[in-house]
């Protein structure tokens, strides 16, 4: 068989795979329910959208999909790895289902932790990119709350504690657990979480408000929040059409869509990895300013050297001061 044939059949191979996910994507298109993976969204017009409008949702495009897919694939070997440790975790996938408020969700697994409590308690895998996993491994490391995260910059890092606070709650247990995995070097840390019965009642609250919304099939008026970046009815429903005023220059063709979507993707994907090693680069030169260490396999050094400056007055300054312009550059996904 030639060569250029087998390719062929490769290429047909990994196709009908994507069509696979593509197909497993829209199958969940009817939301009947409130789920507690997306019940932390505060915004109203989301939620009505969701129950009352889930065509109009931004198909999830295949890298999506295959990135969904890896925290699936990665989740039973994990919480069999976790079994075979001797830890007390019975997997799960029990359907939530609470007649108030109407929300819904598949508790991952359940742990007994008897140092805590006697009961099994609430257990949620979750796969993080490394970025990811680095931004709420240093909360956690930091010592900070949970609830830091209900305000976190990536939003959909806020919907993690309403899901789990969630089940908490449904099912009557004072703690829950995260068991944070990093898809990349398989680091992995647990985080338990105890109940915050207020916060919870809030979860609950919002559920029954988009339930008598969706008897009424009201849905809000989309009004801009943060939770707008990357929502699925940004382009589809809330903000469809709108030029945002003057001075935007749209780029519409097939051609420049093709080149610099991809590329600010990439660069969004790359941000969050970008900080971290400047915040890293700061921490270490900082820990070793002036020293030469050895640490484990690494020999750093940090040698002084001299610099220049010249501490001009500023009416000396003042008549050589020449105007520049400069950007300032931002990226909002809508
Ligand atoms: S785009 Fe914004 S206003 Fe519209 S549903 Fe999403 S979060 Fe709400």
């Amino acid at each position: 068989m030639e060569a250029v044939d087998l390719r062929q059949i490769e290429n047909s191979l990994a196709l009908q795979v994507d069509g696979r996910l593509l197909e497993k994507a829209n199958r969940g298109n009817v939301v009947k329910s409130n789920r507690a993976s997306e019940i932390g969204h505060t915004c109203m017009t989301f939620h009505s959208l969701r129950r009352l409008r889930s065509d109009l949702a931004r198909p999830k495009d295949l890298g999506t999909l295959r990135r969904f897919h890896i925290g699936e694939a990665l989740e039973r070997p994990n919480l069999r790895l976790l079994q075979d440790a001797g830890l007390e975790v019975t997997e799960s996938q029990e359907p939530l289902d609470w007649t108030t408020g109407n929300l819904s969700g598949h508790m991952d697994a359940r742990i007994r932790v008897q140092q805590i409590y006697s009961g099994a308690i609430p257990l949620e895998h979750k796969t993080a990119a490394p970025s990811t996993y680095r931004m709420v491994k240093r909360i956690y490391d930091n010592g900070a709350d949970w609830h830091e995260l209900l305000t976190h910059k990536f939003t959909y890092l806020r919907g993690y504690p309403a899901q789990l606070q969630s089940y908490e709650l449904l099912y009557n247990t004072p703690w829950g657990c995260w068991f944070f995995f990093e898809k990349a070097s398989g680091e992995y840390f647990f985080w338990i979480v105890p109940l915050d019965f207020e916060y919870a009642e809030t979860l609950l609250r919002r559920a029954e408000a988009i339930e008598t919304n969706v008897a009424k099939g009201v849905i809000p008026t989309p009004v801009r929040c943060e939770e707008c970046a990357g929502c699925d009815y940004a382009s589809t429903y809330c903000f469809v059409g709108k030029d945002f005023g003057p001075g935007f220059e749209m780029l519409l063709t097939a051609e420049e869509i093709a080149i610099w979507v991809p590329r600010i993707e990439r660069y969004l994907e790359l941000k969050p990895a970008s900080d971290e090693y400047e915040d890293l680069a700061e921490e270490i030169k900082t820990a070793f300013r002036g020293r030469t260490a050895l640490v484990g396999n690494f020999l750093l050094q940090s040698k002084p050297y001299k610099t220049t400056t010249y501490k001009v007055p500023k009416e000396v300054k003042a008549p050589y001061a020449v105007e520049s312009e400069g950007f300032r550059f931002s990226i909002e996904r809508i």
